[in-house]
């Protein structure tokens, strides 16, 4: 039998899915804000706060989280997997449809 390269992509791409279970929804977002603190550094308008956060769809309904400074690059991570993890399931899927107009051919 010759080795199917669609195969290996895909049994390639299914394997590595495990690694993504920590996804996280939704996008990530930095928005700078003034505290309120007269005697800030941000005060002046230009040096202001950075605040993180995810914005996402709950039930339909958008909705945005903080994230604690301890968790930014973690959660930052977290969300990157879930775009690599609908990257693999369009591979996937254009794999599949390829095979399944392939059978439909060969009958
Ligand atoms: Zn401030």
């Amino acid at each position: 039998m010759p080795i199917d390269p669609d195969l290996q992509s895909r049994g390639r791409l299914v394997r590595s899915l495990g690694a993504l279970r920590e996804m996280l929804p939704g996008s990530f977002v930095e928005r700078k804000r003034a505290c309120g603190r007269p005697n800030c550094h941000c005060a002046d308008g230009k040096n202001l706060h950075s605040q993180f956060q995810i914005s996402v769809l709950v039930q339909g309904q958008p909705k945005t989280f903080n994230i604690p400074t301890r968790l930014v690059e973690q959660v930052r991570q977290k969300i990157e997997m879930r775009r690599r993890f609908e990257a693999a399931a369009d591979t996937i899927c254009g794999i599949n449809l390829k095979r399944f107009l392939q059978q439909k051919e060969n009958r």
